[in-house]
């Protein structure tokens, strides 16, 4: 067995988290050492290549806070890499382009353009849109007071403003409902629901509000995209004396009178068992399963009760290249677009999620490679094509486990129907230049993101 020099701080699983923490520490001086069980550094922000040329971030699209002053920034200049780290923003006139029977929309970053539009696509509901507009502004300034750096002036002046605006324990369609917003502009506005994995009845007004203002106030991608962002955290935390030790999988905890102290870990490599040691050890794997693997009997009841927890939803994927094809002759650019064949999203969400009938689906496209116009080793004449949607870890987990190739199959139904959606609407010849495809589900991402049940 191996043993290693004890950290200063010792860090479980290298997702975007560990890596920010861990860059700020390593250049505060401290001795940082990550381990990652996966090949890749990054977690959902990792990148993956496929057929030796195709690359595919993993989950991550598009990112807020990200302009001059925002938190994004203002960790980049700690860091030194705010000038190797830039930011495309998305288009302003139109960052996610919604697609329902019978309407589209635009999003735009100015809330008064957005009043216009939704506005011209429902003249009879003028003011209720007006309405809703304003109380959106208004959350979103209280919220905002919420954010570090903390002004508690400021806070006492804006949060009575925000709640009295919408109470906080509102879902988004009692709010929707309230400004009497019809139906159709309301799935319009709830339609990037694949952004959290929720149908609206079950999404809180103000995570609607942040999300929604968040990206209107900017949209980006990383001008070299996120493999990008991730090799540089990386980079920065080597420079500084640290490491980021990937294929190393962390099979225990070390407890010494309560607390933890050190990991025992695989590499997966070589299969050799090592020993770290730390001052501190960070957790960046998910609590519960980091926890039962310590004990969970070791924990306080209110600990206990604390990771009593049920995982979230998550995600069908898909990653697309087409050849010989510019998306954007198509209705694509530097924008995510979002499609439903229901106007109802609840009703659609719970056919995919609950009944595993994606025959009618509501989901998401996204371009990385129209998103940035920085050169990438991408074959000639080649775009990336990603589509998500929700689905279902208990179905797809014991489907794999029971029939491979119905497993498969399922996902390759998934895909067959939205392709035909796609055919349909925005490009009849996609098919033609598909050159590449695969698909992912949540065991997928179990197995890559090792987050328990593929939880987003
Ligand atoms: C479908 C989907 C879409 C998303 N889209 C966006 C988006 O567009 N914009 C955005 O900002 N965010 C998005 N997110 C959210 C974002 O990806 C995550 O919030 C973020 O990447 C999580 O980072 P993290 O630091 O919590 O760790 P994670 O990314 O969860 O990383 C944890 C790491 O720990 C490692 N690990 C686990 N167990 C062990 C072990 N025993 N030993 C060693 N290592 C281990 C894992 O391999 C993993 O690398 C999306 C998420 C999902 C699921």
């Amino acid at each position: 067995m191996r043993e290693n020099e004890r950290a200063d701080y010792l860090i479980v699983g290298s997702g975007l988290s560990a890596l920010v923490f861990g860059a700020l520490m390593a250049k505060d001086g401290k001795t940082v050492y990550i381990l990652e069980a996966h090949e890749y550094p990054g977690g959902f922000g990792h990148t993956f290549t496929m057929a030796k040329k195709y690359h595919f971030n993993a989950q991550l699209h598009y990112v807020w806070d990200c302009g001059e002053g925002n938190t994004v920034n203002r960790v980049l200049k700690q860091l030194g890499l705010d000038k190797n780290i830039t930011f495309e923003r998305y288009d302003l006139n139109g960052f996610d382009h919604m697609h329902i029977p019978g309407y589209s929309l635009e999003i735009p970053s100015a809330s008064d353009e957005l009043a216009k539009q939704l506005s011209a696509l429902f003249p009879e509901h003028t003011s209720h849109i007006q309405g809703f507009i304003q109380a959106v502004q208004k959350v979103r300034q209280g919220l905002k007071c919420l954010s570090p750096p903390m002004r508690p002036q400021l806070l006492l002046k804006q949060l009575p403003v925000a709640l009295s605006a919408s109470p906080l324990w509102q879902h988004t369609p009692d709010v929707f409902d309230e400004y009497q917003l019809p139906e159709a502009a309301q799935t319009l506005l709830a339609l990037q629901w694949p952004d959290f994995l929720l149908p609206p009845e079950q999404l809180s007004f103000y995570a609607w509000v942040i999300l929604f203002t968040g990206y209107q106030e900017g949209a980006y991608y990383p001008t070299q995209h996120f493999e990008h962002v991730i090799n540089s955290l990386v980079g920065s935390i080597e420079e500084n004396g640290g490491k980021v030790l990937t294929d190393t999988e962390v099979t225990e905890f070390l407890v010494e009178r309560r607390t933890v102290k050190g990991v025992k870990a695989i590499d997966r490599r070589s299969h050799e068992t090592c020993v770290f040691w730390g001052d501190r050890i960070i957790c960046n794997i998910d609590p519960k399963k980091a926890a039962s693997m310590i004990g969970l009997h070791k924990f306080s009841p209110s600990v206990q009760r604390k990771l009593d927890y049920d995982y979230s939803p998550s995600n069908f994927m898909a990653y697309c290249a087409v050849k010989d094809l510019d998306l954007r002759e198509y209705g694509f650019g530097p924008w995510n677009t979002f499609h439903s064949e229901d106007v109802d999203l609840n009703a659609a969400f719970k056919r995919m999620y609950e009944e595993n009938d994606f025959s009618r689906p509501s989901f998401a496209i996204t371009t990385p490679t129209l998103l940035t116009t920085a050169k990438r080793d991408y074959p000639e004449d080649c775009q990336i094509l990603e589509f998500l949607t929700v689905a279902n870890y208990r179905y797809f987990d014991e489907l794999q486990k029971r029939d491979r190739k119905a497993y498969n199959r399922k996902k390759e139904e998934i895909l067959e129907t939205i392709l035909n959606i796609v055919e349909r609407d925005y490009m009849p010849n996609i098919r033609e230049h598909l050159v590449f495809r695969i698909t992912g589900s949540l065991t997928t991402n179990e197995r890559f993101c090792r987050c328990p049940q593929g939880n987003s």
